[in-house]
């Protein structure tokens, strides 16, 4: 089954995943000789950098979503199909999605990445992640569920575990959620619960490593510390939880902090999909890619975005998982694909870097801009805010996160608080854990190579 494509006399670009680097690829084929197919599990794409406004009641999910087909309408070249891939064979270019086969004769998994618990079973199946609009909205409802209950508890160390939160990896996501919970702390909860004493209310931040944000400069780091010690976030540097379980998450055999609420923002792997050759597979699921994001030994096959390991010269280990490397790559490869259908040869990537920054609440961000250049405060969270509205992707998702962010800003309050969807841990394990059983189970008879993701 071709899942009812339409036959076309130009070469099928298949792309897999509308996230940034697939939205924009798909975007710039626009006018390029190619029928472009475009599968997501998801029929919108999402503002991962956002997710975190969501989890803690700042934005609406709906502003930092987008339907895929309303992007493209008026694109004549575009289809679109809903469906989870399950698994890549190249010999007959072939793609295995849950709705049925699609035959390719350009392929790119543009798939993103998937939360890495490590191997660490108890975090799997306990903690909070966020990496998708469910995810963000469980979290969300989660929290203000663990308050509801703690003004039931008689036991003070249930209601201390109930009110505790534990953020673990100390990048740009776990700042941003442990100062946007601090602010919610301070401004929301007391309103809404006089009754609890929020003095009681720890928030830690967790980070293996000897500083926050890794991969910004000193001075980001030496900020950011300092803005989450006024916001009271406890900072916790070269810790690891190692295991979370029985509302206890350990920081070693015997030590630990006492929470209901563990948010685990300590990594990610790459999704690569099944059946891709073993030897293109890196051990954190990236897939290799030359300097044109081909995949190795694949002519016809190429990755971009978080998915991508490609290496260079000044970054060894594969270029940062970030949006612009995502977009910048989708648009090289644009231009490549075209190139390719005409005989040409393709050129290589290089990656400009525009900039990195992390906002740790009101009136707080750092910023570090190319050639050292660093600033802070109301100036970077300013930076932030435009440069963050200026990419959501619609209009109307632009209006309203502005109108969200200045009703927050003028009155200290975060309308988002309905526990709408009651979020119940025993029910799912997590969204990933789900999709990666269904993929090992629909991919068991084309001998799928190695699976994408190691069940813990
Ligand atoms: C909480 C958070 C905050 C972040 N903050 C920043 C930031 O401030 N700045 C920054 O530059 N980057 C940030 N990032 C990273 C940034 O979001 C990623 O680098 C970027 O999304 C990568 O783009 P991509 O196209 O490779 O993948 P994604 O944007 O992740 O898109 C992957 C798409 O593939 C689809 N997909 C995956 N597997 C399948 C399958 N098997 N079948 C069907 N569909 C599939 C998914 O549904 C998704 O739509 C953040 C990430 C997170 C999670």
């Amino acid at each position: 089954m071709d899942t009812n494509l339409p036959f076309s006399d130009k070469p099928r670009v298949v792309i897999v995943g509308c996230g940034f680097g697939g939205l924009q690829l798909a975007k710039d084929l626009a006018n390029a000789p190619v029928q472009v197919v475009v599968v997501d599990r998801n029929n919108y794409h999402n503002f991962q950098p956002l997710l975190y406004q969501v989890a803690t009641g700042a934005l609406e999910a709906d502003s930092i979503a987008y339907p895929v087909r309303k992007i493209f309408s008026g694109q004549r070249n575009f289809f679109f199909r809903l469906a989870d891939v399950t698994g890549v064979e190249s010999t007959t270019n072939t793609l295995h999605t849950s709705v049925g086969e699609i035959r390719y004769d350009y392929l790119v998994l543009a798939t993103g990445s998937l939360t890495n618990f490590f191997g660490i079973e108890s975090i799997e199946r306990n903690a909070m992640q966020i990496k998708s609009i469910p995810n963000a909205l469980n979290l969300r409802s989660f929290i203000f569920q663990n308050f509801e209950k703690a003004l039931l508890t008689a036991d003070p160390v249930e209601r201390q575990a109930l009110m505790n939160i534990v953020v673990v990896g100390g990048g740009p996501t776990g700042v941003e959620i442990s100062g946007s919970l601090a602010e919610m702390r301070k401004h929301v909860l007391p309103k809404d619960y006089p009754e609890l004493d929020l003095g009681q209310m720890q928030i830690f931040l967790v980070e293996a490593g000897p500083a926050l944000l890794g991969p910004m400069s000193p001075a980001s780091q030496a900020d950011a510390s300092r803005y989450l010690d006024e916001l009271g976030v406890q900072v916790r540097l070269g810790t690891s939880v190692k295991r979370f379980e029985d509302s206890k998450a350990y920081y070693s055999d015997t030590e630990f902090i006492p929470t209901e609420n563990l948010i685990w923002a300590a990594g990610v792997n790459g999704a690569a999909l099944p059946g891709l050759p073993d030897a293109v597979v890196t051990r954190n699921k990236r897939v290799t890619v030359n300097p044109w994001n081909q995949v190795e030994g694949l002519a016809n096959v190429f990755a971009i975005g978080d998915v991508a390991n490609l290496v260079t010269a000044d970054m060894p280990k594969g270029l940062p998982m970030l949006a612009p490397v995502a977009q910048q790559q989708a648009s090289l490869l644009a231009k490549n694909l075209v190139r390719l259908t005409k005989g040409e040869a393709p050129q290589p990537f290089e990656y400009t870097n525009k900039g990195v920054m992390a906002i740790v609440s009101r009136n707080k961000a750092v910023v570090d801009l190319p050639k050292g250049v660093h600033f802070n405060g109301i100036f970077g969270w300013a930076t932030w805010l435009f440069v963050h509205l200026m990419t959501l992707v619609g209009f109307r998702n632009k209006v309203v996160a502005f109108v969200d962010w200045a009703f927050s800003y003028f009155s200290s309050d975060q309308a988002l608080r309905l526990i709408i969807r009651p979020f119940k841990r025993r029910d799912m394990r997590d969204d990933q854990g789900k999709r990666t059983a269904e993929h090992l189970t629909a991919t068991a008879d084309y001998n799928p190579g190695p699976p994408a993701i190691q069940e813990a």
